[in-house]
């Protein structure tokens, strides 16, 4: 079925679109909200069969509702952070403000036109001959390409991303105690909320993009990377983070400043690594497409070889530790580092995984840090190895796993993000501290309020 997504508090006007809608053929049918807020937390969950969207502006409260309706130019605004996919109708008899809407969701790429809510029958009369215009010369883009298992898919990516998200959390708080970890976390952390950083935020829109397209849409994850970032800038971004994601909202090309980044070089830092397990959570079935969709997502941000290979060294071991999830001892770490290692381009975070996989798991934490880093220079190289070392070591034990990658020091939240994201999928939910789960800032998609 073709669906068009309404915005439209009054009864009236709903039986209208009801009615008009058939004019366009019996397959479609319509989702209304009757306010902004329900409107933008559910209407994702449409766009699969979305061909068509008409948005009001001023809504009245509905008998019974606590809380302000909202207005359109709040659901305009999380459409223009999307990449377009179908029309949009503005219907408001409130000029400037369908002007507002207008402006957002033109700068976000859409297609988008207004409709004057005038005189009797105007549904019949002016909007049924827009949508009709409309639909013919910008019909929707056929941009999501959900697999038939997409929900069991995505509960591994939330796995993933809750992995991610404690280890982010706890890295942080522990990162100028990190020498003492260990004793730490045994006695008992902080109560919470423990706040999150860049790390999980764009692990966030990497899964955010999953579950919308069922793959990596680069232009999509651009968008949404630079939306998170504007409405949460202090989430600890690297400053040529930073510059790129500033760039992209204001209407620059992510290509361009990804391929700009360090005089051209493009960045090896760790932004494409620390946010890459969903993405082998997602296609663990497939190392090949896993190792195509992280490349794909590395490049939006960072496109020097190095931060490509660590993002594609992270989603290989996250997939490779769901997969191993019921092997046991030194042959799973073996297939996991194999995996990894097939996959991985030649480069000097490869041969840093080369190191890792043939380095005991026996050894002491300070004396691995020395010999393949620990983050302390942000790069890939200087982070990967070290990572994947710890979560070969600890795949059964998620607590574990987190105090070896903060007692070494150097990028804690990342060093711990990256082994948190691959080690919840070996270990299962099941196996993170409840209370860790409790403390966590409220995760999208993982905690319900
Ligand atoms: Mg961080």
């Amino acid at each position: 079925m073709k669906t068009l997504l309404l915005l439209e508090d009054n009864s009236e006007r709903i039986e209208a679109f009801e009615a008009t809608l058939r004019e366009l053929g019996d397959d479609w049918q319509m989702r209304v909200w009757r306010d902004a807020h329900s409107m933008i937390a559910e209407c994702e969950d449409h766009f699969g069969d979305t061909h068509l969207i008409s948005l009001d502006h001023d809504l009245n409260p509905q008998p019974g509702a606590t809380r302000d309706p909202g207005t359109g130019v709040e659901v305009a605004k999380l459409f223009a952070s999307h990449f377009p996919f179908c029309p949009i109708i503005i219907h408001s008899t409130n000029a400037d403000r369908a002007w507002s809407m207008h402006n957002e969701l033109r700068f976000g790429g859409w297609t988008v036109e207004r409709v004057g809510p005038i005189g009797e029958d105007w549904v019949k009369k002016l909007w049924l001959p827009k949508a009709r215009e409309m639909l013919k010369n910008s019909p929707r883009a056929d941009i999501f390409q959900l697999p038939e298992n997409h929900h069991e898919r995505m509960q591994r990516a939330f796995l993933s991303l809750e992995g991610i998200a404690i280890g982010d959390a706890v890295g942080e708080m522990l990162a100028y105690r990190h020498y003492q970890a260990s004793e730490i976390i045994e006695r008992g952390l902080p109560a919470g909320p423990w706040f999150r950083t860049d790390d999980t935020e764009m692990a966030i829109s990497i899964v955010e993009g999953l579950k919308l397209y069922g793959y990596v849409h680069q232009d999509a994850l651009a968008r949404r990377f630079a939306w998170r970032y504007e409405k949460e800038p202090d989430r600890g971004y690297g400053s040529m983070t930073r510059m790129q994601l500033n760039e992209i909202n204001r209407g620059g090309d992510w290509r361009q400043g990804a391929a700009n980044a360090f005089g051209g070089q493009g960045s090896m830092g760790n932004g494409g690594a620390m946010r890459a397990a969903p993405i082998g959570a997602y296609f663990a079935d497939d190392l090949k497409r896993t190792a195509d969709e992280a490349r794909a997502s590395a490049l939006v941000t960072h496109t020097h070889p190095e931060g490509v290979a660590g993002t594609i060294a992270v989603a290989i071991a996250a997939a490779s530790a769901w997969l191993t999830r019921n092997s046991l001892g030194d042959e799973r770490r073996k297939q996991f580092f194999d995996a990894v290692l097939e996959f991985t381009p030649e480069s000097k975070t490869r041969r840093g995984i080369v190191i890792a996989s043939q380095t005991s798991p026996s050894i002491e934490i300070e004396t691995v840090a020395k010999a393949l880093g620990n983050g302390s220079l942000v790069t890939a190289p200087d982070t990967v190895p070290f990572a994947l070392w710890v979560a070969a070591k600890h795949l059964d034990d998620y607590a574990a796993s987190l105090k070896q990658a903060i007692l070494a020091g150097g990028d804690c939240d990342t060093n711990a993000a990256i082994v948190g994201g691959i080690v919840a999928l070996s270990a299962g939910r099941e196996n993170i501290p409840t209370k860790w789960r409790q403390q966590k800032e409220r995760l999208p998609f993982v905690d319900f309020s």
